[in-house]
């Protein structure tokens, strides 16, 4: 059973069904009227300890279960949302959504849960307290929640991002850089924010078996990391050479279809019995 969640037999629909009918493209009322009619779901994807193997959370990635198209991936999605004023009413339900089911699956360990933030959240100065609020509600303490911000979006506002991560760093929320390596950071501004992990992106992680390049970026980022006191996840771990390389050179984390696929929630809960 293990293998066959981790070989992806539950999210490996193709990312969006090709009904000749699907619409050229969706609106913002359409993610509203999903939303009210509770077609967003949220999936699992485990994160592991690189040295021991050990399970130590996962990531919440949101998908659209559409009653005609299918499972909707994020990507077709997530822009439009921000475009039109729908992805704060996603994200509370995504966050709501993973904190219940942490609390749920995992009574009494302390995985913890990372979710994605959009930047154009990163203004609203109630958000951490709303955050906190909700993680009380399940009876998840704040540093078991992880949020990630894309480097590309830190860095498209440095101020709102340092703004952002401060006050949620001040409630005891960790926080994660997210496809890190892509996105051009000013290391001046970099540093300045209290990041807790950076995420190594998938497009040199994946690499690193075939590339001398792809290995020596993955190095350096890890050693940038490190230097600055973050933890380093490595994303889109789909073999074992690769998981190798990266736990060689001191990379804490891994997260990948060689690890685990996203799951559902029950799926999840089950993977990470199997797996200890
Ligand atoms: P991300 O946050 O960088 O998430 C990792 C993506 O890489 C996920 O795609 C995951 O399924 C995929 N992935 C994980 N392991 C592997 C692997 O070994 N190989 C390959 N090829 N891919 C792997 P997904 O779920 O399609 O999400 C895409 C992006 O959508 C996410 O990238 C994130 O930026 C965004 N997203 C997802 N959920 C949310 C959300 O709730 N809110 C916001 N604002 N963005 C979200
Ligand atoms: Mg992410
Ligand atoms: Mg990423
Ligand atoms: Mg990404």
């Amino acid at each position: 059973l293990k293998d066959v969640l981790s070989e992806g037999a539950v999210d490996a629909r193709p990312a969006v069904a090709p009904a000749p009918d699907r619409p050229a493209r969706f609106d913002g009322e359409d993610l509203s009227l999903a939303l009210r009619r509770g077609e967003f779901v949220v999936h699992y994807q485990p994160k592991i300890a690189c040295r021991t193997g050990e399970l130590r959370g996962f990531e919440a990635l949101v998908r659209w279960q559409h009653p005609h198209f299918g499972l909707i991936p994020p990507s077709a999605f997530i822009s439009l949302a921000e475009e039109c004023g729908q992805i704060g009413g996603i994200t509370d339900f995504v966050f709501e959504q993973s904190v219940a089911w942490l609390s749920n699956a995992f009574p009494g360990k302390n995985h913890h849960i990372a979710v994605n933030l959009s930047p154009v959240l990163l203004g609203d100065v109630s958000l951490a307290d709303h955050f906190q609020k909700i993680a009380r509600r399940y009876g998840i303490s704040n540093d078991r929640v992880m949020l990630e911000i894309t480097e590309t979006s830190a860095m498209k506002d440095p101020t709102a991002t340092l703004g952002a991560a401060t006050r949620m760093r001040l409630k005891g929320f960790r926080l994660s850089i997210d496809d890190f390596g892509v996105g051009y950071s000013s290391l001046v501004q970099l540093i300045r924010i209290p990041f807790s992990e950076m995420k190594i992106d998938i497009s040199f992680v994946r690499d690193v078996n075939k590339s001398e390049e792809a290995r020596k970026v993955v190095i350096a980022i890890a050693g940038l990391a490190k230097s600055l006191g973050m933890e380093v996840t490595a994303e889109g771990v789909e073999d074992s050479g690769v998981l190798d390389f990266i736990r060689g050179i001191g990379c804490e984390m891994a997260q990948g279809y060689r690890i685990g696929r996203p799951m559902p929630g029950e799926a999840a809960a089950l993977w990470s019995g199997l797996s200890s």
